[in-house]
């Protein structure tokens, strides 16, 4: 093996040579050009080699089999001519591999992804390893492409379209056993197994080839096809067309020679990467790589000792999600509340939570139960004196959480980091009345815990380097997220979430019927109607969090009294079952009529344009202040954290790419219409004047 290269060859004396795939200086196997070449290399070589019997081809990595190809680089964009080189190489190669006059087969052991997968695709036989690491798919339809080295191809015909399409357009990756039974792979072993269990199915021979499958025969799948049409567009709305290509792509694969489907596949995945949901994609995903790296230049050299063992603070709704997530990690969690009924009650949904895991194969049941081990109930005065971080998740009232950090002083190190998941409270008021205000930081997590990737970093005025780069650490090592925040009323999500919400309750105290409001932002690519999310969030939580940051943030305004009228009848929304809809266990939410008695008057038409005007252009305006004001650094933040903390239409990119396509003299020329027309708080904020007058963009170029 020479220093570059990437994988290692070995020829026995049996005539079974070994291609072990081990990039150096990395705990990853990607598929960039280089290695593509140098595996073309050895395939070359394998095909003059004489006495050869099989062909074996494994990683060296610990979790790794082939995480896919590099996608560094498609980011920036690479030339046509560059990327039709990149699929054609890919092709030829696995097409060289297939056409080894010898069986071949994967032995795979972790993550098997993209191109990962459509390598394995091209052997004759497949073994998966039972480790919980190994994962099995093909994911590219979520970055807005499709698999385009023979995945599209091979797929359908090695385990039918059904089967297939699910794979490729869910993009979910499946374990050894669920493989198996798909017939993605041929036999599951015991990770020490695996090289053994290779063997023996290279002593197979070459793969026979497939019985024609029932569901290819004709019409069936036409009828596939539509059936697959109909629910991706329900799911996306047409906003992405990866999808609906990849499945355009498998169909006309089907039965024809693989050059055919190869063929097809370079055309389709040229189109894609044209599409702007491609860019915007493959921009968010660069984006999630930024986050694990993030830092600060006076964080340098800065590091902290692992976290092991953690106190939470409250085992609510947030401390008991972060109590489960930790232990989930192997951390060993102390839960505390005032309450032995809430206590008893964030166990119990703990419990509830990881016994879901073990269900959905998350966790062996041995994981469930030494998960459910590392959660210890304390009581309130019990020291924290072994606790490496504390993280606080009471009631968000200061007057109480000011108390709960002056008894956590006197119950920790002097420099254990005190988090507090506060959604809006001050860090500074928090850390104030502290001998060490230092040591106190934000770690706002979101609701589900389990779910969200993203944390906000909170930074307080008085917040160390130190306690920054720990809080940024643990983020991280817990597999979450981060994005630091300054700390200023809302922080960066809720306060560019806010004004959207408060708009489109005002939209329906106009008249407007809730499920129509809703639907506009649905069709604009939201995952849900800010009115539904109003009622997922509760009513009251989003009545308190609009009045709090309209007390402390000029441009905000009091909410129209709508909420307070629908909280004083007790209709918080999801949790009393009643809000702008009726909610009911296991049934679908449906309009509430009842609330019609909060409109002041029936509205006239609106169209849908117009009225998701309303309800995103303010977002953007108070994005655009979040910046200005250094809330965050750069518009990457504030894209990456709102697609992040509330699923802000991924395929726009964001809310200021989206500023940057529809043009920012566009948006000061709209919201200064608003403002005119239905209410003075539209008005651009200087910084998009600004912006606009001298004709600068958020990013300095498309993604
Ligand atoms: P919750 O009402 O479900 O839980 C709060 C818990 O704190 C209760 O069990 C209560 O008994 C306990 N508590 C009260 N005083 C205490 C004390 N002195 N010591 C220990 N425990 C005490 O609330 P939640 O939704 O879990 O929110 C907790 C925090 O997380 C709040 O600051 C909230 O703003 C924040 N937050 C909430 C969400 C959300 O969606 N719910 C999201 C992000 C952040």
């Amino acid at each position: 093996m020479t220093a570059a290269s990437q994988i290692r060859r070995e020829l026995d004396a049996s005539g079974i040579a070994t291609l072990t795939f081990d990039r150096a200086g990395s705990s990853a196997n990607v598929f960039d050009r280089a290695t593509l070449e140098e595996l073309d290399t050895h395939l070359a070589f394998l095909t003059a080699a004489s006495g050869l019997k099989g062909v074996v081809l494994a990683s060296a990595k610990p979790a790794i089999f082939i995480a896919g190809a590099d996608l560094h680089a498609f980011s920036p964009a690479p030339a046509e001519s560059v990327l039709t080189a990149l699929v054609a190489l890919g092709q030829n190669v696995f097409a060289r591999l297939a056409a080894l006059p010898v069986p071949t087969v994967a032995a795979i052991h972790g993550a098997c992804l993209g191109g990962g997968c459509e390598l394995a695709l091209a052997c004759d036989w497949r073994v998966a390893s039972n480790a919980k690491a190994t994962r099995i798919g093909l994911a590219e339809t979520q970055l807005g492409i499709l698999p385009a080295w023979g995945g599209c191809t091979r797929l359908p015909a090695l385990i039918g379209l059904p089967a297939a399409l699910k794979l490729i357009l869910g993009g979910k990756p499946v374990v050894g056993l669920q493989a198996l039974k798909l017939g993605l792979v041929d036999d599951v072993a015991p990770p020490e197994y695996l090289l053994a269990a290779a063997r023996t199915l290279l002593a197979r021979g070459r793969r026979p080839a497939a019985a024609r499958r029932l569901a290819h025969l004709r019409p069936l799948p036409a009828l596939i096809a539509r059936k697959s049409r109909t629910m991706v567009l329900a799911r996306t709305r047409g906003h992405y067309p990866a999808p609906l290509r990849a499945i355009d792509v498998c169909v006309q694969a089907l039965g024809r020679p693989v050059e055919t489907g190869l063929a097809l596949e370079r055309t389709a995945l040229l189109e894609l990467s044209r599409t702007p949901a491609c860019r915007n994609l493959l921009g968010l995903f660069m984006l999630q790589e930024r986050a694990k790296k993030i830092s600060r230049p006076e964080l340098a050299g800065l590091t902290s000792a692992p976290v092991r063992r953690v106190a939470v603070i409250g085992a609510g709704v947030m401390g008991s999600g972060i109590a489960q997530w930790l232990a989930a990690r192997g951390l060993s969690v102390l839960l505390q509340d005032i309450d032995a009924k809430a206590l008893a009650g964030g166990l119990h949904r703990i419990e509830t939570l990881v016994r879901g895991g073990a269900r959905r194969r998350l966790f062996t049941p041995a994981e469930a139960a030494a998960t459910l081990d590392r959660v210890t109930p304390i009581l309130p005065d019990a020291p924290l004196t072994d606790c490496d971080l504390v993280i606080e998740a009471a009631v968000e009232r200061l007057d109480l959480k000011q108390k709960i950090f002056r008894d956590l002083e006197s119950r920790t190190r002097p420099e254990t980091v005190l988090a507090t998941n506060t959604s809006a409270l001050s860090i500074d008021a928090l850390a104030g009345e502290l001998a060490n205000p230092e040591r106190v930081v934000g770690l706002h997590f979101f609701n589900p815990v389990h779910r969200m990737k993203l944390i906000e970093v909170v930074r307080g005025a008085r917040t160390s380097p130190a306690a920054l780069a720990a809080a940024l650490e643990f983020a991280k090592a817990i597999g979450k997220l981060p994005v630091i925040a300054r700390d200023q009323p809302g922080f960066l999500v809720n306060r560019v979430l806010m004004p959207a919400m408060g708009e489109a309750v005002r939209l329906f105290n106009e008249g407007h019927a809730a499920e129509t409001i809703d639907r506009h932002l649905l069709a604009f690519g939201m995952p849900m109607g800010p009115l539904r999310l109003a009622d997922e969030v509760g009513l009251d939580v989003a009545l308190h969090v609009q009045k709090d940051l309209a007390a402390r943030l000029p441009n905000f305004v009091q909410p129209d009294g709508t909420l307070e009228k629908m909280t004083a009848k007790g209709w918080l929304g999801r949790k009393s079952g009643c809000g702008f809809y009726l909610h009911g266990p296991g049934r679908r939410a449906k309009t509430n009529p009842a609330a019609a008695e909060f409109q002041s008057g029936r509205a006239s038409a609106m169209d849908g344009a117009a009225m998701t005007d309303r309800v995103i252009l303010p977002m953007i305006n108070e994005a655009a202040r979040c910046l200005d004001q250094k809330v965050i650094e750069a518009p990457e933040d504030v894209d990456f954290a709102m697609v992040l903390g509330t699923g802000w239409a991924p395929f726009r990119g964001g809310p200021l790419r989206h500023a940057d396509a529809v043009g920012v003299p566009e948006v000061v020329r709209r919201l200064e219409s608003l403002a005119r027309d239905v209410a003075p708080h539209f008005g651009p904020c200087e910084h998009l004047r600004h912006m606009a007058a001298q004709g600068r963009t958020f990013y300095p170029a498309p993604p």
